[in-house]
């Protein structure tokens, strides 16, 4: 599954980890970003909700009929299964569902229900023999509105019915035995409305009529697998004219009226099914490929094997839309078909190994997206994807990455930041050291090994381990098991000493009895073994680092050496104040842009952490305000703006004064660099920065640049052509100080427009007004059933997420919260939750832990923690820093 919140949307405002963008070029902006970073240890202990071991499935065969105006559906049901010993029960899940009538072998049985295990239980008079049992059911269920199961989706012309299963939601659609390992073959056949057709994971083998008025559809069996990849879509679909790779079919459908926008992401997918044919050695084994847009879909894309569903804004682009469109499509079409391999060949044994599934998946898509488009510099993004993940990890309420999972809430809150980005930063760090070519052999050797089966984590770094010779075992081991990032310390000159020692890092570090908890913890446990890769005037040299041999050789006399090359490393890193001055004298000349992305995030990371003053990492950024890489003054004034809002982010009068004054400091050394570019920049980076430079300068209060936002949106409004750049970011920096009639303007566009991109562009410029009703009006809107569920909460995110809305925010969203919660989906709760990480104010914090103690939101227990862990952290880096701030700002007046 692609979350929603992975690379689409964009922070437009600091978030609690999220790479600050001031990037207000509104394409795919949103604040949701942030909000990913759930993580704790579940303090309840699990009610274990596996299913007894006796029976195994071997096949189903489904045949459904729903009834969307009644929203039901009626389904009858062969599974083949095998028993391990004789039994007079069998017990699968079910939820949601009616079971009219079941027999094993012909012989009738009774059912009982267990909601709270989502589970059913069929007894039978006479034990069953072991070996083959046939199960018949008859049953019928609902089609719910929270998009998971079988659900409703609707348009203003049609309502389609559409599946999501991952994690544990087939078990609404159809008793089964719904757990990753119990494989099985599928015949599936829907009985529809004429005018609606059927998407399922293979092809269509028959299409008769059923009814004067209904037609039966049947598909071809599946290969096996398992219960979360099964799919149907029920509705009216219009589908690109076909593609095809490598012999395989392959369309991209929608509703009709959005097919014109399916083009791009089938000239991706017919890319990306030749290169993974080659990648992994082994081609695709489904009869056909689909990718389908579906309008209400709360996640971002799912994998369903041959049957891939996405959110419209992940799939669909028009010829017109910017490059960031394109490239976040691109990246989710190559995600979920890695996944047809990893993931749905080649299934993890149980949800406590999702980081296989989603880690794989996640390097993997930049992997091919940037192999399809090199101009596009998907790596850049790596890197900065990565500095937000060493962020979320370096709490205290971090997770391990394999971590137990039992019941459906703790499997839904395992599709974090951990399994998503730290796994896949740890797998591409294990490719960076042992090579591609070995990596990829290993890969193909895995998936070989386990074809239509399921593995572990040790299957996987097994077979790395055998092909190339390695200990990627001991590598991967530590950091799957063990929490938290490595800090590796780098020493001034050897040989005299160790020059590198290790130690788990905190952005806010433990104290008292926390830290001697830490400090015993890590003189017991063996450390992480960590590939460090040195990079210096010379080639490359990887060495590996552990708690035992920490002799990592630094080159002699070298002039400077760099401790992450490539920013492949998971680690975070500090150094000596001489090896610190040769590395900032040699970042732009020596540096990658992915290693000078880490090297910043390292030194901000490091200030949090209070090693380190606000002024120093000032003194850098603004010495690097002149980098001719758009992806570093990105990361720069990404950190500054969290500067303003979190260090100077007080609602007294003095942090009001810190912030003008840094404001005034921000116009002066960055308006030379804007207007040395000029007014028409013709290279890419250059267009890039003009436009950042833009937004930031206008947040910082450029009066010229908001009077030129002001009269690009009138003109706009006006209906006067507009040929600027800077159309997006202008209504941005208007709507912050625009009134009812701008705001009534933009609501209107979002509620025409039948681009799913622009109209959520268009949604989100609303939570870019600062006027206190019309905060409030986007509350009432986002939760006035006008917005899909999919999006609502994404509105109410991000005005709990800025500064300078959320005081109007959280108090709304408190007196309302039974209208807030009624928008709720699965992981949106814990989405919301969340967002109040952002907050600042020890009363803020408590109102947040009584608030949440008293209105509990699902499979949001570890958001809750995680949000009062960044509550915390934001407090004492405020205590921390403030002064620093303010002395450096009195010794730095803006000229
Ligand atoms: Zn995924």
């Amino acid at each position: 599954m692609r979350l929603r919140w992975e690379s689409h949307f964009k922070a437009l405002n600091p978030a609690p980890e999220n790479r600050m963008t001031f990037r207000m070029t509104l394409r795919h902006a949103a604040a949701a970003t942030l909000l990913v970073l759930t993580a704790a240890f579940a303090a309840t202990p699990a009610q274990a909700q596996r299913l007894p071991s006796n029976a195994k499935p071997e096949h189903y065969a489904l045949a459904i009929t729903p009834n969307i105006p009644a929203a039901t559906f009626a389904g009858t049901e062969t599974i083949d299964l095998t028993l391990a010993a004789p039994s007079a029960t069998i017990t699968l899940n079910s939820l949601e569902i009616q079971i009219q009538s079941v027999t094993a072998n012909g012989a009738d049985g009774t059912v009982s229900y267990d909601p709270a295990k989502e589970q059913a239980t069929f007894t039978f008079p006479k034990p069953l023999p072991a070996g083959h049992v046939v199960l018949k059911l008859a049953y019928t269920g609902i089609l719910n509105d929270k998009l998971r199961g079988f659900y409703l989706s609707k348009t203003a012309t049609q309502t389609l019915a559409v599946t999501q299963f991952e994690s544990t939601d087939a078990r609404r659609a159809f008793p089964s035995f719904d757990e990753p390992a119990l494989k099985a073959t599928f015949d599936i056949s829907l009985t529809v409305p004429k005018a609606d057709t059927v998407i399922s994971n293979t092809n269509v083998v028959s299409d008769t009529p059923a009814t004067s008025d209904t037609h039966t559809m049947t598909f071809a069996r599946t290969p096996k697998m398992s219960t979360y990849l099964v799919a149907f879509l029920v509705g009216d679909f219009d589908c690109s004219s076909s593609g095809s790779a490598d012999g395989i079919p392959i369309r991209v459908c929608s509703t009709p009226d959005k097919v014109k926008l399916t083009h791009f992401a089938l000239s991706a997918a017919e890319h990306f099914l030749s290169y993974y044919d080659t990648y992994f050695g082994i081609k695709y084994p489904m009869p056909k490929l689909d990718l389908i847009a579906i309008p209400d879909f709360e996640a971002g894309a799912m994998e369903n094997f041959g049957a891939i569903t996405y959110r419209e804004t992940d799939l669909l682009v028009d010829d017109q839309d910017g490059i960031n469109a394109k490239k976040n499509v691109a990246s989710v079409v190559a995600h979920e078909m890695a996944h047809q391999w990893f993931g749905d060949m080649v299934t993890m044994q149980w949800w406590d190994n999702l980081w296989l599934n989603e880690g794989f998946a996640t390097w993997m898509q930049d992997k091919a997206a940037g192999e399809w488009h090199p101009d596009w510099h998907y790596e850049q993004g790596v890197a900065d994807d990565l500095d937000g993940t060493l962020n979320t990890d370096a709490s205290r309420t971090t997770r391990p990455i394999r971590a137990t999972a039992d019941t459906p809430a703790q499997i839904a809150e395992m599709f974090d930041g951990i399994a998503y980005g730290k796994a896949g930063a740890v797998i591409g760090m294990v490719e960076h050291w042992i090579g591609p070519d070995v990596f990829r052999q290993g890969v193909h050797n895995y998936l070989a090994a386990h074809l239509y089966a399921n593995a572990t984590a040790e299957d996987f770094w097994n077979a790395q381990t055998a092909t190339s010779h390695q200990p990627v075992d001991k590598v991967m081991s530590s950091f799957v098991e063990k929490p938290g990032v490595p800090l590796l310390t780098f020493a001034d000159q050897q040989p005299a000493g160790d020059p590198v020692s290790q130690k788990r890092f905190f952005l806010d570090p433990p104290t008292g009895a926390g830290k001697r908890d830490e400090e015993q913890a890590t003189n017991t446990s063996r450390g992480w073994v960590i590939p460090v890769c040195l990079k210096t005037s010379g080639a490359p040299k990887c060495e590996l680092v552990s708690a035992d041999t920490a002799a990592v050789q630094m080159p002699a006399a070298a002039p400077f050496f760099y401790a992450n090359a490539d920013d492949k490393g998971y680690f975070r890193t500090a150094y000596s104040p001489s090896q610190l001055k040769a590395i900032s004298a040699a970042a732009e000349t020596q540096l990658s842009v992915p290693e000078r992305i880490g090297y910043i995030g390292d030194r901000w990371a490091l200030t949090r952490a209070g090693q380190g003053s606000v002024g120093d990492f000032l003194d850098l950024a603004l010495a690097l305000k002149q980098d001719p890489n758009s992806a570093i003054l990105d990361s720069t004034l990404g950190t500054i703006n969290q500067i303003r809002s979190r260090i100077a982010g007080g609602s007294d009068a003095i942090s009001q004064d810190d912030r003008d004054k840094l404001d005034a400091v921000i116009r002066a050394q960055y308006e030379p660099v804007y207007n040395a570019i000029g007014p028409k920049p013709t290279n890419f980076d250059a267009q890039q920065i003009h436009t950042e430079l833009y937004g930031a300068l206008g947040e910082a209060g450029d009066q010229a640049i908001l009077t030129q936002a002001r009269q690009i949106t009138d003109d706009l409004l006006s209906g006067k052509k507009v040929d600027s750049d800077l159309v997006d970011v202008s209504i941005a920096l208007a709507a912050t100080t625009g009134d009812t009639d701008f705001y009534d303007r933009i609501l209107a566009v979002s509620q025409r427009s039948t681009d799913p991109n622009f109209q959520m562009e268009a949604l989100q410029i609303l939570t870019r007004f600062r006027d206190p009703a019309l905060v409030v009006r986007t509350l009432e809107y986002a939760t006035s059933g006008q917005v899909r569920n999919q999006d609502s909460w994404i509105l109410i995110a991000i005005e709990l997420n800025q500064r300078e809305t959320r005081g109007v925010a959280w108090p709304w969203v408190q007196a309302h919260w039974d209208k807030v919660a009624a928008q709720l989906t699965t992981s949106s709760g814990a989405q919301l939750v969340s967002a109040t990480g952002a907050f600042c104010s020890v009363e803020d914090r408590s109102q947040v832990a009584s608030f949440f103690a008293a209105h509990k939101v699902e499979a949001a227990e570890r958001s809750l923690a995680k949000a009062l862990d960044a509550i915390d952290a934001c407090v004492r880096l405020r205590q921390t820093q403030e002064p620093k701030l303010r002395a450096w700002l009195a010794a730095h007046p803006a000229q």
